[in-house]
């Protein structure tokens, strides 16, 4: 599988990102899978660089907060107005209150009942997409919020590969389960050590890297910086807990898995 970053900036927007949002990618049979992982502010026009946004397989989404979702109001209008409309509807998954929050999020004028099928994720339950598997697992965030562990056909070779990709949360026993041996964690980073004490919502680079160490993942690629947080900074932490391969997520980076 193919994994590109369509947005990485974490809170908000950024001046050199869209907000959360990756796309993931396997060929399977006669033809190619694509899902994006959450839908941050302007990644609905970024991931136009990669994909059709109103063709994808299925939109995952980790939680509810704004900068994971915002743009599911975006992909809303595209599916009903943009070429060859109105388009299938995409399915999305998401946390109880999904469908609430993107009617919500698309006003009155909205119609998210005929551009998305929503399913809630039930944890321990996995959710099939052509060649993907996904299983989410709670983690610990203020709002609830689910890491996905997904499992799908190795880019190198015949078997499997596993991508964990922790959403939003602290250090928590179903991240960890979530990324126990996978080839790669993509892991949020927003906070830092000792400017960013609070506990219970986000992990820091240090907490990154305890993570991946203790999940033995293959790699740990950072992520959901704040534009007013230093990248170098996050990852300085994460090399000292964690020994193996550490990159920073940027827009258009690419790993096939
Ligand atoms: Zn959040």
């Amino acid at each position: 599988m193919k994994l590109t970053v369509v947005g990485s900036s974490g809170s908000i927007s950024g001046p050199e990102s869209a907000a959360s949002c990756y796309l993931l990618q396997a060929h399977d049979g006669d033809r190619t899978w694509q899902v994006l992982l959450d839908l941050g502010p302007g990644a609905v026009g970024q991931a136009m660089r990669y994909v059709d946004p109103a063709q994808v397989d299925a939109v995952l989404v980790s939680h509810l907060h704004a900068d994971h979702i915002a743009d599911l109001a975006g992909l809303e209008v595209l599916i009903r107005y943009g070429p060859g409309a109105p388009r299938p509807p995409v399915p999305v998954y998401g946390p109880v209150g999904t469908r609430a929050r993107i009617v919500q999020l698309c006003g009155e004028s909205g119609d998210p009942d005929h551009a998305f099928t929503v399913t809630t994720w039930q944890p321990g339950t996995p959710v099939h997409v052509g060649p993907f598997v996904i299983e989410p697992f709670e983690v610990e965030h203020p709002v609830p919020a689910y890491a996905m562990r997904i499992t799908g056909p190795s880019a190198e070779s015949a078997g499997t590969r596993v991508l964990t990709y922790t959403g939003d949360t602290d250090h928590c026993a179903g991240v960890t389960l979530a990324a126990r041996d996978a080839h790669v964690l993509l892991s949020e980073a927003a906070f830092q050590e000792e400017r960013d004490q609070v506990r219970g919502i986000h992990l820091t680079g240090l907490r990154a890297g305890q993570l991946a160490t203790a999940a033995r993942a293959g790699r740990l690629i950072l992520t959901h910086i704040p534009p007013w947080t230093c990248a170098a900074t996050v990852r300085t932490e994460a090399t000292g807990t964690y020994a193996g391969p550490i990159e920073v997520a940027e827009p258009g980076a690419t790993w096939l898995i």
